[in-house]
């Protein structure tokens, strides 16, 4: 199989993570190109949990817009590592760094696979919780993929209440924060609309929507922001659709956000819409 750890040879460090680190490598017979996602045998039990649930998820999904699992490796040393694709132009977030701001046009592109991914996951009970840019990997196709399913949610049961503060908190939804005031209407897969929604303001913006550029989020301040404020909105300047649509993503009533199949239809990533016109 591709996973024969002995065939790997790791050609440089791609990201490090909370206990994990990624590495490019390439397998020596083939000199195919991978991504091995390494989290060390003596690292503290939470790490090994995500692995774990990272592992479980993948193996359950089959999707173009899901980063593809190619094995897992399980060293005697206690070692354990994800043997997956390798997406050749990084993240959402280093395409921000390097490329600056993205047009409407890529950026529809890029909502509407990542929309594709979320319909998949969510029909199949997944919820992400932690939907950024530094989650969503890019190739030089500019083919759009969701990876890092560490702190991922399977909901067994309909009513399972998904209210820990996992994830990054700058993209929590408000329900994430306050469940108990959406009269039990709470429905965790609407907070991967919300993050989602940031994420596309951050890409054509710059910066981080919900704080002023340059200044570096506080967990206070950024609850307040999210709670208490405003959803944050796109400057002047940008077309109705794309105005729409941010609003479709960031409704604070989790229960008038739209779903994922909802905003595929949407006449911003819907091209078949666009056209029309
Ligand atoms: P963490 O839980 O540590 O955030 P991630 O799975 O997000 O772990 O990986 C950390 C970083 O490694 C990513 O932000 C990205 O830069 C890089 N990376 C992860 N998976 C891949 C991949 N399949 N191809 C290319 N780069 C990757
Ligand atoms: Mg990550």
């Amino acid at each position: 199989s591709a996973a024969a750890a002995t065939d790997l040879e790791k050609l440089q460090v791609l990201g490090h993570g909370n206990g994990g680190t990624v590495y490019k490598v390439r397998q020596k017979r083939s000199g195919v190109a991978y991504a091995l996602k390494v989290v060390h045998g003596d690292s503290d039990p939470t790490v090994r949990r995500q692995i774990f649930r990272e592992m479980e998820i993948l193996r359950r999904t089959d999707s173009p817009y899901i980063v593809h699992c190619h094995g897992i490796l399980d060293e005697s040393c206690g070692d354990i590592a994800i043997l997956m694709e390798y997406m050749d132009a990084g993240t959402l977030d280093s395409l921000l760094k390097t490329n600056g701001t993205l047009s409407e046009t890529s950026l529809s592109n890029i909502a509407r696979q990542v929309l594709n991914g979320l319909t998949y996951l969510h029909t199949h009970k997944i919820i992400h919780r932690d939907i950024k840019p530094s989650n969503l990997l890019v190739n030089h196709n500019m083919e759009v993929k969701i990876s890092d399913f560490g702190v991922s949610k399977i909901m067994y049961r309909t009513l399972d209440p998904c209210n820990s503060y996992v994830g990054t908190c700058a993209y929590m939804s408000p329900e994430r924060f306050d469940p108990d005031s959406h009269g039990g209407n709470y429905n965790g897969y609407a907070g991967d609309i919300w993050s989602l929604g940031l994420t596309m303001l951050e890409l054509y913006m710059g910066h981080f929507p919900l704080m002023p550029p340059g200044q570096r989020p506080d967990w206070a301040t950024l609850m307040c922001a999210i709670c208490f404020g405003e959803p944050p909105s796109l400057p002047e300047g940008v077309s109705e659709e794309f105005r729409s649509f941010i609003e479709c993503c960031l409704q604070k009533d989790s229960t008038k956000r739209w779903t994922a199949s909802q905003l595929l239809s949407h006449p911003f990533v819907c091209s078949d819409a666009k056209s029309q016109k």
